[in-house]
């Protein structure tokens, strides 16, 4: 994302406002086809909002936009900022997160909070497998959770994560290389197939006891 704009200006004339960033989104995220993100529903079909950011599902009616359901959603930053801040990310190698929090005019917090998910959306980008030593874990993010009052919060669940959340699966190699997607859900079938397909065959593995890993010991 954004590697095609060699020069600041391009981002800038291309995407100036929120309406340009969704929209440059959507296109990369959807290749032209919206789909309903609620798991129950997959609808191609929507109406989309006169801001050309919402979209609302002919079917059951759930309101998204381009970021729902992605490692952009859960931050109130500005897709304006994260797009510029990719930017910077990408154009000068080890950008501290108080520099980063100056160009963008955000808080220093809100700045290493991008950063981590920059991280993310730049090693997804690179195609090559993972290998040698690879940590696997399972995260949920996203949901307005931490927001509400704390008798209304959605309580750990028996299984894995919290209901109102979105799965994450991320997989790092020792020394670097990272990367995390958002699952549908964290069964064995979804983690067999999402690792064989990012990590070199025979790595070692770590990861904790969780169900979901056993089916890695095939490969692994
Ligand atoms: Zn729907």
């Amino acid at each position: 994302m954004v590697s095609e704009f060699n020069f600041i200006l391009d981002l800038i004339k291309r995407l100036p406002d929120e309406k340009s960033c969704h929209q440059y989104l959507a296109s990369r995220r959807w290749n032209g086809y919206m789909v309903c993100l609620d798991e129950f529903c997959g609808n191609d079909k929507a109406y989309i909002f006169k801001d050309g950011i919402h979209y609302k599902c002919t079917c059951c009616k759930k309101i998204y936009t381009a970021r729902t359901g992605t490692i952009l959603e859960s931050s109130k930053i500005s897709l304006t900022k994260w797009f510029v801040g990719l930017y910077l990310v990408m154009h000068k190698k080890g950008i501290s997160s108080v520099q980063l929090a100056k160009d963008l005019a955000i808080t220093q917090k809100s700045a290493w909070f991008l950063l981590q998910r920059m991280r993310i959306v730049l090693g997804n980008e690179q195609d090559e497998q993972l290998e040698g030593t690879i940590e696997i874990d399972e995260t949920f993010v996203g949901g307005k959770n931490k927001n509400r009052h704390v008798n209304k919060r959605v309580k750990y669940s028996p299984g894995r994560g919290w209901p109102d959340k979105t799965p994450v699966f991320g997989m790092l190699q020792r020394g670097g290389k990272l990367k995390a997607y958002v699952v549908d859900n964290v069964n064995m079938l979804t983690i067999t197939k999402i690792t064989n397909y990012h990590v070199r065959k025979y790595s070692d593995i770590m990861s904790d006891g969780f169900n979901g890993y056993r089916g890695l010991e095939r490969s692994f």
